[in-house]
């Protein structure tokens, strides 16, 4: 993708309607929850488009709230149909993109864990039993501000870092002091084995020194979606 997406405003719908562009288990492969097995459902689009931007979202297909979770039941279960994946992470793109409330909150009665992977510039009224994972972006022009309302319902911040861009190169204070939220940082994959493997010494320096604790990609590494 490379952030060559169009940049999408968000939508106004009553959250019956999604637009889906893969539902797929797997292992959560980055951030507070890697390792866990997990239902993924990437929703498509995004209101920015990051030039390092690693994922696929367009071409999505309007998926029904209750096909989406006909689809999630069955593929969070294994063949003697016991469940087995216990997270459902909601991504895209931006998931806050879309109205999410009713697919969350389905989710949820359902016993199942939700995390959400949001930029930081959207709110929705989530249950409070929501995982929100906010990875936040910079203009170009300064790091967009994470809106006061999601502040206090963010779990954790993941930050992408680069010693290569002036803009990703440090971790920026967003709210994490006041809040309290812990800080992962990340090296940015700029699909280049030299530069990724300098990323990931600046990274590992940062996260040494500053506390922050350490984010790779191990999806990447498994060579798993
Ligand atoms: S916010 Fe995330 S999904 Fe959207 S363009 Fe940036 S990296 Fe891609």
């Amino acid at each position: 993708m490379r952030g060559q997406n169009p940049i999408r405003p968000p939508e106004t719908g009553d959250g019956s309607l999604l637009q889906v562009k893969k539902i797929f288990p797997t292992l959560q492969g980055e951030g507070p929850f890697v390792g866990q097995p997990s239902v993924f459902i990437r929703l498509g689009g995004c209101n920015l488009n990051c030039y390092f931007c690693d994922t696929n979202f367009e071409d999505y297909t309007p998926v029904a709230l209750s096909q989406l979770m006909q689809d999630v039941r069955e593929l969070s279960v294994n063949k003697e149909d016991r469940r087995i994946r216990h997270l459902v992470v909601i991504t895209g793109g931006e998931p806050m993109r879309q109205n999410i409330v009713p697919l969350c909150e389905q989710l949820l009665a359902e016993g199942f864990h939700v995390q959400i992977e949001t930029n930081g510039t959207l709110f929705r009224p989530l249950p409070e039993e929501v995982s929100i994972v906010c990875s936040p972006k910079n203009s170009g022009n300064g790091y967009f501000p994470i809106r006061e309302d999601l502040l206090p319902l963010i779990q954790a911040f993941k930050f992408i870092v680069t010693p290569h861009d002036e803009n990703y190169s440090f971790v920026p204070e967003v709210g994490q002091t006041a809040y309290r939220i812990p800080v992962y940082v990340q090296p940015m994959d700029e699909y280049d084995m030299w530069l990724n493997a300098e990323n990931l010494n600046y990274v590992t320096e940062l996260a040494i020194k500053e506390g922050y604790i350490m984010s790779i990609q191990t999806h990447k590494l498994l060579g798993i979606e």
